[in-house]
């Protein structure tokens, strides 16, 4: 289910980052018991107001230059039921233009 999350954060970023200088980053690290990973492009970005819109089932966001982005807008929706499914917690960070970082927070049970 991780990976389907990441596969989900990881083609977003493939699919908005700023073709043909397009950049992503992948970090991972553990910090208070949590793993927090951040998938990071430099695309479109995502205005303020879309923010929360984009983790409902079918919202897509409009670009006024791209019309209509390719995708059902399912992907982001069924990444955060997982998170939430295992006690984490998603978010983005983005200025539009300025590309967007999603960050996953997941508590590691100790064994
Ligand atoms: P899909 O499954 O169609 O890829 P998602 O639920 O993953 O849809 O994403 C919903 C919408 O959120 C996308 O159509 C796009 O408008 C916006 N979005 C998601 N990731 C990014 C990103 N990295 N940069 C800019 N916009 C994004």
């Amino acid at each position: 289910q991780l990976m389907q999350a990441l596969v989900n954060l990881i083609s977003n970023a493939v699919k908005f980052c700023n073709v043909p200088e397009g950049r992503i980053d992948i970090g991972a690290g553990v910090h208070h018991e949590h793993l927090e990973i951040a998938v990071c492009d430099n695309g479109v970005g995502i205005r303020p107001e879309d923010q929360s819109l984009i983790f409902e089932q079918f919202r897509q966001v409009v670009q006024p230059d791209h019309g209509r982005p390719p995708g059902s807008g399912l992907g982001l929706a069924i990444t955060k039921r997982i998170i939430e499914y295992h006690g984490g917690r998603i978010g983005v960070e983005s200025s539009p233009g300025q590309g967007a970082t999603f960050k996953i927070i997941l508590p590691i049970k100790q064994a």
